[in-house]
């Protein structure tokens, strides 16, 4: 019988474990067989003892309860999950009930039906958020899509299903800085896009926000593109070639015209304007130089701090 993982991220989740489970065991498609996998991120509430408790309550479940000794992010509780996974498939939802299971059953039955298809993706079709928050994430999906070689597919988001041998590609992509949605456009295989009609969170609440957003958008422009580098390069030549113009078109109006040009101002804002270009592209170095840093120092992803499952594992 095919074998799904499910994977399951939890980040202050104690009042979701329950109710996404028992819905999960409602929806999911009895001829398969499961592999829950719930990784505790370091949660400030009682996630993991609701954990511990949901594996004791359901023994002969496949249950595995993974706890990480503090928050290291959704990406990297996704890759501990995959790699305890045995799964022949592996689907990755979240565990605040927003992506409801019987998805899953849709996902799962399409790669039982299509062979050619790795990876089933589902994408929000209505997005249930404010009109500038939408706005900026669909300017992020065409800039980026301008800027890096790798396909990034619009609205598409991390409840996905997929086969071992994609599983296997990611967790050999070691690196420390995870964006998923462009991991796995990165890995390749073959895609297909399903829309899914996202819920309201069950309980507690979102761990985004504006600035955080901001900062995953960034790690997508550093982490798959080396375009910014060029725009500062560009910049530079762009403002040189002006300042060069600029420069004799002074000397021929001081020398054959015969006027001083009057310059504090146009000195002052000069200097403000190519410090301020010398600053961005410092800045745009900086981003990568940080990365490159903290690659090679080649720590891990997450430390677990126990590992906890149901007798029948
Ligand atoms: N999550 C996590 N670690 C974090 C933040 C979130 O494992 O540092 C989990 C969270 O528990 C949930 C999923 O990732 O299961 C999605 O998080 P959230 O609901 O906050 O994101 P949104 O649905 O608003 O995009
Ligand atoms: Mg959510």
């Amino acid at each position: 019988m095919t074998k799904v993982s499910i994977i399951v991220p939890c980040y202050n989740e104690e009042k979701n474990i329950f109710p996404f489970f028992e819905l999960c065991k409602n929806t999911l498609n009895p001829n398969f067989e499961y592999e829950y996998i719930f990784v505790n991120d370091g949660s400030k509430d009682n996630t993991f003892l609701n954990i511990k408790k949901l594996i004791k309550d359901n023994n002969s479940d496949n249950i595995i309860g993974i706890n990480f000794s503090r928050n290291f992010g959704k990406e990297s509780a996704i890759l501990a999950g995959i790699k305890n996974s045995t799964g022949d498939l592996i689907s990755l939802i979240d565990a605040d009930l927003q992506q409801h299971p019987k998805y899953i059953n849709q996902m799962v039955e399409y790669l039982s039906l299509n062979e050619e298809t790795d990876i089933v993706a589902c994408y929000q079709n209505r997005r249930k958020e404010g009109k500038i928050l939408s706005s900026f994430k669909s300017m992020f999906y065409n800039l980026i899509n301008k800027m890096s070689s790798t396909k990034f597919e619009k609205n598409a988001s991390d409840f996905r299903t997929f086969r071992r041998q994609v599983a296997e590609a990611l967790v050999d992509l070691d690196e420390y800085h995870r964006f998923s949605k462009g991991l796995f456009a990165w890995v390749g295989f073959e895609a297909h896009y399903m829309p899914y009609e996202v819920e309201e969170r069950l309980h507690g609440k979102t761990s985004w926000s504006f600035s955080s957003l901001t900062k995953y958008a960034i790690e997508g422009f550093v982490g798959f593109s080396t375009v910014p580098l060029r725009i500062a390069t560009l910049l530079g030549i762009f403002t040189s070639i002006a300042s060069l113009i600029y420069m004799i078109s002074i000397i021929i109006k001081k020398l054959v015209i015969g006027i001083d040009v009057a310059g504090y101002a146009t000195i002052v804002s000069l200097i403000l304007l190519l410090s301020g270009i010398q600053l961005i592209s410092m800045g745009i170095i900086g981003e990568y130089l940080a990365r490159t840093y903290m690659e090679t120092k080649k720590r891990p992803h997450y430390i677990i701090k126990n590992k906890i499952e149901t007798d029948n594992k």
